[in-house]
Order: C-alpha cells, then sequence, then structure tokens
C-alpha cells in the first residue's frame, strides 16, 4: 500500500487529517465504493477509535475529485443512462488508481475487476485499423479505448 500521506504531499494537496482519512479509506477498500459508501466506512471506523468529530459527505465528495483530477483515485465509468434501466439514478463509483483495468456491471449498480490479462486481451482483440477508421469516419482522435461489460447475471 502506498503512504498516503506522502501521496497527497507529493500531489501538492493539503494533507488535513480528514483528506487524508478518505483516501486511506479507498486505498483500504476493495471494491468500488461510492461517496455515500466511502463516508459511512470512514465514519465508523472514526466512532471505532473512539474520535470526536466527523467528517462531512461533501469533505469525501471534495476530496474523491480532488484524488481523481491528481491521478490518486479513478471515479469508473460505470454503467451510462439509457443502457440499463435506472443507471442514471446511480451513484458514481471510485476506486484509488492503481494498475489499469476494466470494470463489468451488474444490475445492482456494482462493479467487478475484470481480470487485468483477460481485459488487455479483450481490448487488444479491437484493431488497430478499426480504431483509425473510427478517427478517420468520426474526425475524433482515439486516445483511449475501454471495455465495459454489462451483465444481467450469472453467466
Ligand atoms: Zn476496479
Amino acid at each position: 500500500m502506498h503512504d498516503a500521506a506522502n501521496d497527497l504531499n507529493a500531489c501538492g494537496i493539503r494533507c488535513t487529517p480528514q483528506r487524508l482519512e478518505v483516501y486511506s479509506a479507498l486505498q483500504r477498500c476493495l471494491g468500488h465504493p461510492t461517496a455515500e459508501e466511502l463516508h459511512r466506512l470512514v465514519t465508523e471506523r472514526r466512532q471505532a477509535r473512539g474520535e470526536a468529530g466527523s467528517v462531512s459527505l461533501a469533505t469525501v465528495y471534495n476530496t474523491l475529485e480532488a484524488l481523481c483530477g491528481l491521478g490518486l483515485a479513478r471515479r469508473l465509468p460505470g454503467p451510462r443512462a439509457g443502457l440499463s434501466g435506472a443507471a442514471e439514478c446511480r451513484a458514481a463509483r471510485y476506486e484509488a488508481a492503481g494498475r489499469e483495468h476494466y470494470h463489468a456491471y451488474t444490475p445492482d449498480g456494482s462493479a467487478h475487476d475484470i481480470p487485468e490479462d483477460l481485459g488487455r486481451r479483450m481490448r487488444e482483440a479491437i484493431p488497430e485499423e478499426l480504431l483509425r477508421e473510427f478517427e478517420a469516419r468520426t474526425g475524433l482522435r482515439a486516445s483511449r479505448v475501454v471495455i465495459e461489460v454489462e451483465s444481467d447475471g450469472a453467466a
């Protein structure tokens, strides 16, 4: 695990105890929490340690956005509105930045990591010539292509 305080300081973000707690909680989290879930985790840890005061949900949101801006965390693209029912109502999910990997989404809105090697092979299955054609036909540069799987349940 990275040293959270060093990461924050290295990026020039003011390392308040609250921000550090949010970042640490995100790093420890194995899943892909929403801001609300992370807020609950931070609050529970504080209570378990018998600490006074609290970290507000707004601080969690602001810290997550700052971390994303600094490249220390990622906001998952998530299911897009219109693709799967009430997807537009789902809260954004976050993860600490690490090795790049892709995600599969299930109807409950949770994100599952696609094994790194499998995701890479799926991505590489898109031929470069298709990406060149995409660029030629849309006039847009394909700077990054991600693989996203939507699942309606167990295979
Ligand atoms: Zn992930």
